[in-house]
């Protein structure tokens, strides 16, 4: 790819500069490349908008004319999959931490209905929510939901020094243009001993749950990341967050992990994945999903 729009990213886990390209994403992927990290196995788009780039696009609406996800005019976020699916987060974070009154802070609020569901009385929490869409910001505010309008980076440069029992990041890490930088900023907003939830539809290495061309999309854009749960602890565990808890995600649509924020994050394990199987795992997608669920 030679076009200046993008910019070939090190890995954005280990800042290895060795990737493979994905041979089969390609085809689901309007002939855009997927790579992954041949140090770690971490799965993501290395050609890449730059920030500036990516502001540039949005300011220019191609971002939300070609991915319904993120449209207002065609897409919202209570249908009962995404209820559904955080109605998980919720209980899986209630379950591995006490969160009853605490304070937490929701990177990619959206719509709102995960810090609506953490506001009842059972939970009782004190939520705020981080959204770069001035749209779904006013949404938040007329639920009666704090909010900032902006990415987290951008919460982080504001100078803002409020700090917050947990942080979650819920389908949201895939969708930013650097998973580490986030994190990185994350971190500053929790408090010693606070927690972070990040829950993800990817699980690189699981028994296939769609067909890829449900999986794999032209929305590199919006959608550089993909995890295993190997390459999410090892963010997590860089970013100062040791993995407390994990689900069963070999049988579920879902990972999600839950991380203690620590001081000395040196002494964690990084856990890698072989990028040979990774290659393999996908063949094995594609020639599946090609054989059987083509026409779907
Ligand atoms: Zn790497």
């Amino acid at each position: 790819m030679s076009d200046q729009t993008f910019t070939l990213y090190p890995c954005d886990l280990c800042a290895g500069n060795e990737l493979a390209e994905i041979p089969v994403a390609p085809f689901y992927m309007d002939g855009r490349p997927l790579h992954v990290c041949k140090a770690c196995g971490f799965v993501q788009a290395a050609y890449r908008r730059t920030p500036e780039a990516l502001q540039k696009m949005w300011a220019e609406e191609i971002y939300r004319a070609n991915d319904a996800r993120v449209s207002d005019k065609t897409y919202t976020a209570r249908i009962p999959a995404v209820v559904a699916r955080q109605t998980f987060a919720v209980e899986f974070l209630a379950e591995s931490v006490d969160i009853h009154g605490k304070s937490l802070c929701d990177i990619g609020a959206g719509e709102g209905q995960f810090l609506e569901m953490l506001k009842q009385p059972r939970f009782d929490m004190d939520v705020f929510g981080i959204e770069p869409s001035s749209e779904n910001c006013a949404i938040l505010t007329d639920l009666g939901i704090a909010n900032f309008d902006g990415t987290m980076e951008d919460y982080a440069a504001s100078g803002k020094t409020r700090r917050f029992d947990v942080a979650s990041l819920i389908w949201t890490l895939e969708n930013c243009q650097s998973a580490s930088g986030v994190l990185a900023a994350v971190h500053d907003v929790v408090k010693p001993d606070g927690h972070l939830v990040i829950a993800t539809g990817s699980r690189i290495l699981m028994p296939f749950k769609k067909p890829l061309q449900y999986y794999l999309g032209s929305n590199v854009d919006v959608h550089p990341f993909h995890f295993s749960a190997n390459a999410l602890t090892s963010l997590m565990h860089k970013a100062g967050f040791q993995v407390i808890a994990h689900n069963r995600f070999i049988d579920s649509d879902y990972l999600v992990l839950v991380g203690k924020r620590v001081d000395d994050a040196k002494g964690l394990a990084l856990p890698t994945d072989d990028w040979h199987e990774i290659v393999d795992c996908f063949d094995r997608w594609h020639k599946e999903t090609q054989a059987h669920y083509a026409d779907w």
